[in-house]
């Protein structure tokens, strides 16, 4: 706790150190490698996405992806899902950062704490550049829109890396990166 609040922070620079809340769960350190790839995450000058899926307190599913792979597994996307999504984006997105609301909705934290919500972080090394919560609300209505091909790509990646893990997750990102500009 402290640590963060003796961090410079210079209130034009969105970095902030990673919140031991993105720390793998399983590893029970800092995310080193990429889910997909396997490299190294400090060797993406683009960053990378860390999505953690909770029910409760609960680590139901979480992943690392690098740049090149999150973009990988977007572009995957049919181009009915790519649309629509961007659509869904368009009139849903609401410029809020961090874990508090739902980047989505105005549910708060506390409105979904018990049930199952995701955290999402982007990162660049240590630091955190981005941040965004989604209510499971709100992943099921980014679920719904897309297509059978595009749900068969993130489960293909969620059996080839997570056996187990009931089919019922969804990952579907929020914003991809901060690419555009
Ligand atoms: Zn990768
Ligand atoms: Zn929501």
């Amino acid at each position: 706790m402290s640590e963060e609040e003796t961090y410079p922070h210079d209130p034009n620079d969105p970095r902030e150190p990673m919140p031991k809340l993105l720390h793998s769960f399983y590893e029970g350190r800092a995310f080193v490698s990429c889910t997909r790839c396997g490299e190294s995450l400090s060797d993406f000058e683009d960053g990378y996405r860390i999505s953690k899926n909770f029910k409760g307190d609960e680590v139901i599913i979480e992943y690392a992806l690098c740049m090149p792979c999150l973009v990988a597994m977007l572009d995957e996307a049919s181009d009915e899902s790519k649309e629509s999504l961007a659509k869904f984006q368009e009139e849903r997105f609401r410029d809020v950062s961090g874990f508090d609301e739902c980047s989505l909705c105005d549910k708060n934290f506390s409105d979904v704490k018990d049930d199952e919500y995701g955290l999402v972080g982007v990162c660049h090394g240590d630091d955190m550049v981005d941040s965004a919560m989604i209510c499971f609300g709100c992943m099921e209505d980014m679920a719904a829109i897309m297509s059978e091909e595009t749900r068969k790509t993130w489960d293909k990646f969620r059996e080839e890396n997570f056996p187990g893990v009931p089919s019922d997750f969804e990952p579907m990102p929020t914003q991809p990166a901060p690419m555009t500009t």
